[in-house]
């Protein structure tokens, strides 16, 4: 699949790569007529790189990996196209991409960027006037080429100048998979994932734990906006945060992350949760918290309590909580 790369290619592209079958074909598509393709994906808290890095090694194209957290942090707090169906600002996050990632095709060398967008294949992102929001507020709309659906937008500057040979772009629009179906047939790809997912700004229950963190702590801290997809999060009646292993990843995760600011309550004895109360935790909610490891915690029928221990501000102890009810406390997860 590589053959083309190989030749002496006319022009260099650069491609945003997600992964997803839309944006490796983009890839197949230019190197099909001699192009020389490199990608690039965006990483955040809010989506991942595996499946462009998974992509990228069956493609064997060179990918270049940009951390996207600031950039998608403050458009979610300020999105000034708005969001999809949930917190997801993807006309904004688009633009802001295609931005990034046109900086990196000047530094690079580069001789123009690429998508895998196909017109009006999702309602809010890739209609005719999102595809002209993003052009114009990228910065770079004419050296933009969307080699799934370049036959229904105006010829850009690597098409006019003839390093990418528009006769061999395609005309695909519309929800129906059919066509890229076909296409990765014709190219080999027999693994990709679904069209949807992939981005946690999409999931409603996952923005409920963003509204909470904007409204109380903020999102300045990176640190605390990734631990939005970790364990179980609980808003304490004292005003604490609260995060509850669910698993021993989890529980690693939450232990690796507390800083001498933080609490940290774990079970002692039984197996059982670990649990973060980032900042200054108050007595009450660390009592609470304590109260909620316990009732997580595996039962040892020869206990008044559980032996958790408890860890704030530098010092170590341990002491015997009794478990809170969990009708009580499910009422206090986001
Ligand atoms: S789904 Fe998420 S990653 Fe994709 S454009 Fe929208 S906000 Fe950005």
């Amino acid at each position: 699949m590589n053959a083309t790369n190989s030749e002496a290619p006319r022009g260099r592209g650069l491609s945003l790569l997600s992964g997803g079958l839309d944006s490796t074909l983009a890839i197949c598509v230019l190197r099909a007529q001699g192009l020389h393709i490199e990608a690039v994906v965006f990483e955040s808290p809010f989506f991942t790189s595996r499946p462009a890095r998974k992509a990228a090694a069956l493609l064997d194209v060179r990918l270049h990996v940009v951390d996207f957290s600031h950039e998608i942090v403050g458009l979610v707090q300020h999105p000034p196209h708005g969001f999809g169906g949930a917190m997801n600002p993807c006309v904004d996050c688009h633009a802001a991409m295609i931005q990034r990632a046109g900086v990196l095709m000047e530094e690079l060398g580069f001789d123009f960027l690429a998508t895998g967008e196909v017109l009006n294949q999702r309602p809010m992102s890739q209609n005719r006037r999102s595809l002209q929001i993003v052009q114009q507020d990228c910065g770079y709309a004419d050296r933009l080429v969307r080699p799934l659906c370049a036959q229904h937008l105006e010829p850009t500057e690597p098409e006019r100048r003839g390093i990418v040979d528009r006769t061999r772009l395609l005309a695909l629009h519309g929800r129906s998979r059919q066509a890229q179906m076909a296409l990765a047939k014709e190219y080999g790809i027999r693994e990709y994932p679904s069209p949807a997912g992939g981005c946690l700004l999409t999931e409603t229950g996952f923005c409920r734990r963003i509204q909470d963190l904007m409204a109380r702590e903020g999102m300045a801290d990176l640190r605390l906006v990734r631990l939005l997809r970790t364990g179980r999060h609980l808003r304490l009646p004292g005003g604490g945060k609260c995060i509850v292993g669910r698993n021993r990843a989890d529980n690693e995760t939450l232990a690796a992350a507390a800083t001498d600011g933080d609490a940290l309550v774990w079970s002692v004895n039984v197996p059982g949760p670990t649990l973060l109360l980032p900042g200054s935790a108050g007595d009450y909610d660390l009592a609470l918290a304590c109260g909620i490891c316990a009732a997580y915690a595996d039962k040892r029928t020869d206990a008044a309590g559980t032996l958790v221990g408890v860890q704030r501000s530098g010092v170590v102890q341990e002491r015997v909580a009794a478990p809170v009810a969990r009708e009580r406390f499910e009422a206090w997860i986001l």
